[in-house]
């Protein structure tokens, strides 16, 4: 008759911790690491560099890259700003082809 009677869970609490040999040795480990710690609220003022503005967080010390025209940041974390730039820069010819694409289709 007392078969609802069901043993609590007793997982109290988060036992798991982060194995930090592992992660230290990657930069996406370490990245991914601190992206769950800090919420980069509170970034720099934009600084510029290379034709290129940035933010960095006062908390973890990522770098965000920075569109002046819309005044916010834009893409992805990193903590290797020349990355940062690459990407942008594959991503912008990426979509520049696309266009031209769509135009040579178009007419
Ligand atoms: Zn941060």
């Amino acid at each position: 008759m007392a078969e609802n009677q069901q043993p609590k869970n007793r997982r109290s609490g988060r036992r798991w911790l982060w194995p930090l040999g592992i992660v230290t040795t990657s930069m996406a480990g370490t990245a991914l690491l601190l992206l769950r710690g800090c919420w980069h609220r509170k970034m720099s003022w934009p600084i510029r560099v290379e034709g290129f503005s940035y933010q960095v967080c006062l908390g973890c010390g990522v770098k965000r890259l920075f569109d002046e025209s819309t005044f916010r940041g834009y893409g992805a974390y990193s903590y290797n700003l020349h990355d940062l730039i690459a990407r942008d820069r594959a991503l912008r010819l990426k979509t520049r082809r696309e266009a031209e694409d769509k135009i040579v289709s178009a007419s």
